[in-house]
């Protein structure tokens, strides 16, 4: 057993089985023994890797629709320029590169990120030394001025609770204990489930995982932007509402047990965009990330990168556009979400 597995058998033992959410959230963060509190995952030495580490065509990109989003706004300054997760601190380094030449984008940027690992959080101030950064103790520390804001694969790290439809009634997956090893099971019948469409109608072996850790980032994400104005670009895989059970674990770039190592594997379930833009109450635009980056000119950006690469790096650069790009890889089953002040254009890539 996994010393986190110790900790969680003890308090089962003693207090009973946990949610889901419960035990995504001590896996994934518990100070001591948690998945991201204790190392960097990301690579092709850790357990899985992201867009911006494919390739730094993905944070330029990016930046540039948050930059047109700022200007086409008027230019307004000063403002935030946050991210939700930041990682090695890639993308962000990668946007502040592509967006030098913008006029004022950067004398008006305040960069804020908010980070829960110490391990990452150090990761990120070796990245992106020489820019004045702050990091962000809670969503709520955001500024009172206008906001543009970035997420690539946060929102998939959040706790989710899964509920499971018998024909007759809601129970919610818990994590209990069989035979001293962890176990998933059913709670007894739940009374009132979540206010959702996706709980009207359900049929028998119906799976809905909800996700209410997610909305208090929607919720003053969405206030800033309402009242000074901004944009913010969430990209994730998942879809526009839930999609059954989607619950997994990572580790070494294969799918692994979710019960079996806490706190060594990833767990991720994925998004439902449809109730992050519910949450944000801002007008949305809602893509497949290949044709996003594809509508950003990603193909150009590419060409011209290829032109000073020969051999292996030429190869390994044509690899990471197919795979941001294309639909059997990352291209479909990730998607991007726009979320814009109503009454101001929608960032660029939304068709
Ligand atoms: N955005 C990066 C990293 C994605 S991994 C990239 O694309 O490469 C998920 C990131 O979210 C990690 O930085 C992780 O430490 C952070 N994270 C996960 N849960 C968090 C939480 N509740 N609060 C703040 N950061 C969190």
């Amino acid at each position: 057993m996994t010393p986190l597995a110790q900790i969680l058998a003890a308090r089962i033992a003693a207090t009973g089985p946990i949610t889901l959410a419960e035990y995504m959230a001590e896996c994934l963060l518990h100070p001591l023994h948690g998945y991201y509190t204790t190392r960097d995952p990301l690579g092709a030495a850790g357990d899985f890797t992201t867009a911006p580490e494919i390739s730094q065509m993905f944070g330029e990109l990016l930046g540039l629709t948050l930059a047109q989003s700022w200007l086409d706004q008027g230019s307004p300054a000063p403002f935030t320029l946050a991210e939700l997760g930041p990682g090695r601190g890639t993308l962000m380094a990668d946007v502040l590169r592509a967006t030098r030449g913008v006029p004022g984008f950067h004398a008006g940027a305040q960069v804020r990120l908010l980070e829960a690992s110490p391990t990452l959080r150090a990761a990120q101030q070796a990245r992106l030394q020489g820019v004045s950064v702050d990091w962000l103790a809670a969503i709520t520390d955001l500024p009172d001025q206008p906001l543009f804001l970035l997420a690539n694969e946060f929102f998939d790290a959040l706790p989710i609770h899964q509920f499971h439809h018998d024909g007759a009634q809601w129970r919610e997956r818990l994590v209990g204990l069989r035979g001293g090893a962890l176990a998933f099971g059913l709670s007894d019948p739940i009374r009132g489930v979540p206010d959702s469409p996706a709980f009207s109608d359900p049929q028998p072996g119906h799976v809905v995982e909800v996700c209410p850790a997610a909305q208090p980032y929607l919720h003053v994400l969405g206030q800033r932007i309402r009242q000074h104005g901004g944009a913010a670009l969430i990209v994730d895989y998942g879809g526009w509402g839930t999609s059954g059970d989607t619950f997994q674990a990572l580790r070494r770039h294969a799918y692994a047990d979710p019960l079996a190592e806490p706190g060594l594997a990833d767990l991720t379930a994925h998004v439902d965009f449809a109730a992050l833009a519910a949450g944000a109450g801002l007008a949305c635009g809602f893509a497949e990330q290949g044709a996003f980056l594809t509508r950003l000119g990603i193909d150009a950006r590419a060409a011209r990168l290829a032109a000073s690469l020969t051999g292996a790096a030429l190869e390994s650069h044509h690899a990471a556009h197919r795979r941001l790009t294309h639909r059997d890889e990352m291209g479909s089953v990730f998607k991007v979400l726009g979320l814009y002040r109503p009454g101001s254009p929608p960032p660029p890539g939304f068709a």
